[in-house]
């Protein structure tokens, strides 16, 4: 496998020490990695890594964001047609927004939680959209949806729901079909740690972001979470070579505001199944918890799933979930 060397992304230093030698945990690129944090910025991230020719090759066939579905067809009850009519208008969805039990009702795109009112339909791109599930949603919503994906083969089945997809990765060269584009929405959910070059990725979409009033939405893992602490490199945050940066809050802060962008809101959170996961699949490291994790009746007992729920919620109380989800704007 092609490897290459490169410097922090983030501040071009080659100044770095090594955090943590993991082997590909789904065992398909061969040898170790070495997770190094840069001196001078503190990002982390995979150093050396496969090339961008070799990427590919790290991906199993049947990686989660890949797999086919049916799109759910579009019933139209009188709720979505009053939705609908809602979201035509700015100044409607504004007032909507004061009815905090209408509020939640309405609440069936993966985005109101981040802006707490219905957003007008616009023009949305998803960076990463795998098959398009995100993308399905948002055009029964009457959005207009475009993708870009490297995988030809999760782009073909996006395509096939009528979307439309460029089969490339963020941080490559956008092609003119794109570049003559604007976008109200750009969304990019656990894609940013896959890039070679995520500010590369971030400056290409500064230039199809609406100024003002377009919103770009970021979701990645946080490397300064509850679950690394207790499980450290066995967190699926760790998911090398695939995952080649770890951001924190105060990292993708930074990369953010260097690539120009506002940030509105900046939020960590958890949730309890990703406890369950970690303890269930790393029993041998906690036999000494009172629980007897190592008996499958006791894993599954409502105390232990009480337990994983509180230490959901502690973790977010406490700025350590296990993922962070900002949201940005460019200004005039
Ligand atoms: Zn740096």
């Amino acid at each position: 496998m092609k490897l290459e060397q490169a410097p922090c992304d983030l501040c071009g230093s080659t100044d770095v020490e090594l955090v943590a030698t993991l082997p590909d945990p789904e065992r398909i690129a061969p040898g170790e990695f070495d997770v190094v944090l840069c001196r001078h910025c503190g990002l982390q991230f995979v150093n050396p890594r496969p090339d961008k020719s070799a990427i590919g090759a790290c991906y199993p066939v049947s990686y989660y964001a890949y797999s086919g579905h049916q799109k759910t067809a579009q019933r139209p009850t009188l709720r979505k047609k009053i939705k609908a009519a809602i979201r035509s208008s700015r100044a409607l969805s504004t007032m909507a927004s004061y009815l905090p039990g209408v509020c939640a009702a309405a609440i069936d795109t993966p985005f109101e939680e981040d802006f707490n009112y219905w957003m007008p339909s616009g023009a949305i791109l998803e960076v990463g959209c795998g098959s398009g599930g995100v993308l399905d949603i948002m055009q029964n919503n009457g959005w207009r949806t475009v993708g870009i994906e490297p995988s030809s083969e999760a782009a073909l089945l996006a395509q096939a729901n009528g979307h439309q997809i460029f089969v490339l990765g963020g941080d490559d060269e956008y092609p003119e079909g794109l570049t003559q584009q604007c976008f109200d929405l750009i969304y990019l959910s656990h894609s940013l740690e896959h890039m070679h070059f995520p500010s590369r990725s971030l400056k290409n979409l500064g230039c199809l972001l609406k100024r003002s009033t377009g919103r770009m939405v970021i979701e990645v893992p946080n490397a300064e979470s509850l679950l690394t602490y207790l499980f450290g490199e066995v967190t699926p945050i760790y998911d090398v070579p695939r995952h080649l940066y770890f951001f924190s809050p105060d990292t993708l802060s930074a990369m953010l505001k260097k690539a120009g962008y506002h940030i509105e809101s900046m939020r960590v959170f958890s949730r309890p199944n990703q406890f369950v996961r970690c303890f269930k699949s790393n029993t041998r490291r906690f036999s000494f918890v009172p629980w007897q994790l190592k008996a499958d009746k006791n894993i599954s007992s409502p105390e232990f799933l009480a337990a994983m729920k509180s230490l959901s919620k502690y973790a977010e109380q406490a700025n350590l979930g296990a993922a962070i989800r900002v949201v940005v704007s460019r200004p005039d």
